[in-house]
């Protein structure tokens, strides 16, 4: 490869992909051309047991903007884009499926809003079906992590993203192996307090092979990666809704003791859930000190400014 350092790394995870990856990076790279950007593709084979590294390789022939980086072992998805991203080049890395579920199409809808955004996220819409219990899954993951983010997230855990490259590898360290990890980037941006957008994209049903992505498993990593995100910024969003309900249900149980009863006391149940909630109120202030001692402010989020009154914006 040369030294000329390209405007946008593409990024394609890919494992057991053989059939979809001619037709994907194909489009991708027409799509770009057509857009006038300058950019790279870098394909991560991550340890396929089929012949995805082969056909790679094939395609390299032809796509001279085609690097090929392979896993000895499957590694997992997020690590896969770790991988990518630490030999991306470009200022903006764009991450998409291999398995022909994103359209190179919607590129252009990503890159075009990076400045002055330093994420942007394709969210998929209604008209995307996939399997109903995922579909329910995706929407409680939704609406859990856009309350204790504070901000509507549409579509936490879609793949098809691009971002600024110095901003993300920031937050490298904290990538899962797993499918978590567009969770986990989702997250640590808003709370780190870049500038996200969401975008609508037309996600394809899958072509061939079954999605790795499995409910169970991969949807209680989901949740533990948001209480976790959550928490290295801002637990007190989690400890105190906990201590309130806890409160609630320690009244409740007061009262309902007081009257079954019919004199003043104190159930044990009560003070049980008093104690429970005052604890929760302490690990919480103990969260938010250990918190506010790793939190760190990079200030290279993207700002639009305008420098003389009724002057031109610069981002
Ligand atoms: N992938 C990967 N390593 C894995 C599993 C998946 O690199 O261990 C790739 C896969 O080839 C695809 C992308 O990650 O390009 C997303 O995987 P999948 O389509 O299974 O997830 P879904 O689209 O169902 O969320
Ligand atoms: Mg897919």
């Amino acid at each position: 490869m040369s030294d000329h350092i390209p405007h946008v790394s593409v990024i394609f995870p890919v494992y057991q992909e053989e059939t979809t990856l001619e037709q994907c990076l194909g489009d991708a790279v027409r799509v770009l051309k057509e857009g006038g950007v300058d950019f790279e593709i870098i394909a991560v084979d991550d340890g396929s047991k089929d012949r995805s590294l082969q056909v790679l390789r094939d395609l390299q022939q032809s796509l001279p903007h085609l690097k090929v980086v392979h896993h000895l072992y499957n590694r997992g998805y997020g690590s896969a884009l770790r991988t990518g991203i630490r030999v991306a080049r470009g200022e903006i890395v764009l991450l998409m499926d291999a398995d022909g579920q994103h359209l190179a199409a919607d590129i252009p809808l990503l890159l075009e809003h990076l400045p002055p955004y330093d994420l942007v996220i394709g969210y998929r819409t209604a008209n995307y079906r996939g399997r109903w219990y995922r579909n329910f899954g995706n929407r409680v993951f939704n609406a859990l992590s856009s309350w204790l983010a504070k901000f509507e997230i549409k579509d936490l855990t879609s793949g098809f993203r691009a971002m600024r490259r110095t901003a993300v590898e920031h937050f490298l360290p904290l990538y899962p192996n797993g499918f978590s990890a567009s969770a986990t980037s989702t997250l640590v941006f808003l709370k780190a307090g870049y500038n996200v957008l969401y975008v609508p994209i037309h996600v394809q049903p899958r072509k061939q092979g079954n999605s790795k992505v499995n409910l169970f498993k991969d949807g209680w990593r989901f949740l533990a990666i948001i209480l976790r995100m959550v928490m290295l910024y801002d637990p007190m969003r989690i400890f105190m809704p906990l201590a309130g309900i806890l409160s609630l249900l320690a009244l409740a149980a007061w009262g309902l003791g007081i009257w079954a009863a019919g004199r003043l006391l104190i159930p044990n149940s009560a003070t049980l859930l008093f104690l429970m909630a005052l604890i929760a109120v302490l690990m919480g202030l103990l969260s938010s000190q250990i918190a506010s001692t790793r939190i760190h402010y990079f200030g290279d989020e993207s700002l639009v400014i305008y420098e003389t009154p009724g002057g031109d914006p610069r981002s």
